[in-house]
């Protein structure tokens, strides 16, 4: 799908409890909803209070137990999931456009990659359901040593806006594969189509109870959620400052297991011996113009050895230049909407601090023009800023890239590391040596060579080092999170 109408949807509203929507009930605040790409109001979304996030985890965890999903032999779990999956498939032209209208995703993005990609997503792991069962322990001859795994029970995840969908099965898929229930608090900016994605998990056959979805902020709801004394592990992505928080409630209330997918501040090195500049360049541009910068994974810091910097500036101008503005709803747009006009304005913000600092301005600067009422930033090119400048360490979360130089590797891999940050980087260069010491040297939980980005082989976990996380999305890791190992020793002559 390439274009939609945006006032002829119709949206589900509301939370996701027992297999159903259920509306906020008497007396239940509510929050508006606006769309980011022309700031219209389209929805009311309720807020859960801490009593309805104990209704939804006491509808989880009586349905892991009860319903028999926990306990299903796991190839019987893996067909619902299976089934889910295709589903999901299946409903592109109504998860798409539900997708793209209150997100910063174009319609375009979502049909070919994030309903296609989350139905793959649930099929990944669908088959590990199986592969896992814990193993028999070198043990002295008279006894039996072993280890059982088990699911935990019920699964907190709370996700931000940026890739609702996405983001959203990166948590669930993992913990209905192992046998656990969920209860998902999606981001109060983009809360809606992951109640698309419960339904059709009913549809498919995942039991009324093990799908949940309470809507929110964090403040009320994430907290009530992560707090609850049956949740027995949060995943969380989103913020590193929201993820310290949640990573101190789960300390206080039960010990619980987390896992945090938080921020960073990734660079992109690039070598004068890389072969194709144009290749190079359009890779750069993906990394942080795709979703308007809005990824944490962007690819912020560009540093490139120093003969090669005008020949890759004149290359990234013409591009981010090139880029237009619109609704996600529209066909011609290559340039998303920011989150939130307060997200755009802090943008604003960073980006005044940079110039006024002494930045060298090649692009963009401030806002971009839009036939739209929503904020969108131009993609925007700066130079000469120092390496301990707030655009250079601060997570910017939008379409903004600094440029450095280096002379050699050893500075290269210098200005590589973030102190804080160790989410991705990605290393240009047709030198394999070089590249593998770079991969070793730097500190992140993702380093990509002669690409940028993530693939669709799901196998491949992420995530961050030092203050961009903690644990695993994705490949055998996340599946592994979502059980527990019991240690049974048997003694074969008591
Ligand atoms: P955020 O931290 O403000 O919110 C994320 C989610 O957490 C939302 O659902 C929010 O309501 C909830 N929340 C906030 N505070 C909470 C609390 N104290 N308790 C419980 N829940 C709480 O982040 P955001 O602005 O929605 O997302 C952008 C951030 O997410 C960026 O920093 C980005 O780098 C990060 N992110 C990381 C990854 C990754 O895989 N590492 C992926 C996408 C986004």
């Amino acid at each position: 799908m390439e274009s939609f109408d945006p006032d002829a949807l119709v949206i589900p509203n509301g939370h996701f409890i027992d297999g159903e929507i259920v509306n906020g009930g008497p007396g239940s605040d509510y929050l508006p909803v606006s769309r980011p790409s022309d700031h219209v109001r389209y929805a009311q979304m309720p807020v859960a209070n801490s009593e309805l996030v104990d209704r939804a985890v006491q509808s989880a965890w009586r349905s892991q137990r009860q319903s028999g999903w926990g306990k299903l032999p796991p190839r019987d779990r893996a067909r619902v999931l299976r089934r889910f999956a295709d589903l999901v498939e299946q409903d592109v032209a109504t998860l798409a456009p539900l997708e793209a209208v209150g997100s910063t995703r174009p319609v375009r993005d979502a049909t070919a990659w994030d309903v296609p990609y989350t139905a793959e997503c649930i099929r990944f792991f669908a088959e590990l359901a199986d592969k896992y069962g814990g193993e028999v322990a070198a043990t002295s001859p008279s006894l039996l040593g072993m280890t059982l795994t088990e699911p935990i029970g019920v699964v907190a995840g709370i996700v931000p806006w940026n890739f609702p969908l996405v983001l959203a099965t990166w948590k669930i898929a993992p913990a209905l594969a192992a046998g656990n229930a969920v209860v998902i608090k999606p981001s109060e900016m983009t809360p809606f189509s992951v109640l698309r994605l419960a339904q059709l998990a009913v549809q498919a056959g995942v039991p009324a109870g093990i799908f949940n979805v309470v809507q929110g902020d964090g403040r009320i709801t994430g907290d009530a959620l992560v707090r609850h004394p049956r949740i027995g592990k949060v995943s969380f992505t989103g913020s590193t400052r929201s993820g310290a928080s949640i990573m101190a409630a789960c300390a206080e209330t039960g010990i619980k297991p987390v896992t945090l997918e938080l921020g960073g501040k990734s660079p992109q090195v690039v070598f004068s011996d890389v072969p194709d500049l144009d290749a190079v360049a359009r890779r750069i541009v993906m990394g942080i113009t795709g979703n308007a910068g809005q990824v944490c994974n962007a690819g912020s810091r560009l540093l490139i050895q120093r003969p090669l910097a005008e020949a890759i500036l004149g290359r990234l101008i013409p591009i981010f230049n090139g880029l237009r503005a619109g609704a996600t709803w529209s066909a011609s747009t290559t340039l998303s909407p920011i989150i939130s006009e307060a997200q755009a304005t802090r943008i604003d913000g960073i980006l005044q601090r940079a110039v006024s600092a002494g930045a060298q301005l090649h692009c963009g600067g401030g806002r971009a023009d839009a036939p739209i009422g929503g904020a969108f930033v131009a993609p925007s090119i700066l130079s000469s800023v120092a390496r301990d400048s707030e655009i250079v360490r601060e997570e910017v979360f939008g379409p903004v890239l600094t440029v450095e130089t280096f002379e050699d590797e050893e500075e290269a891999l210098e200005l590589a590391q973030h102190e804080d940050y160790g989410l991705a980087a990605g290393v240009h260069t047709a030198d394999l040596g070089r590249a593998l010491r770079l991969v070793r040297g730097i500190e992140a939980g993702n380093v990509w060579v002669n690409r940028y980005g993530r693939s669709s082989d799901f196998i491949i976990p992420t995530g961050g080092y030092k203050r961009s996380g903690l644990g695993k999305d994705l490949g055998r890791q996340a599946f592994e999170a979502n059980l527990r190992s019991k240690s049974v020793l048997i003694d074969l002559n008591g």
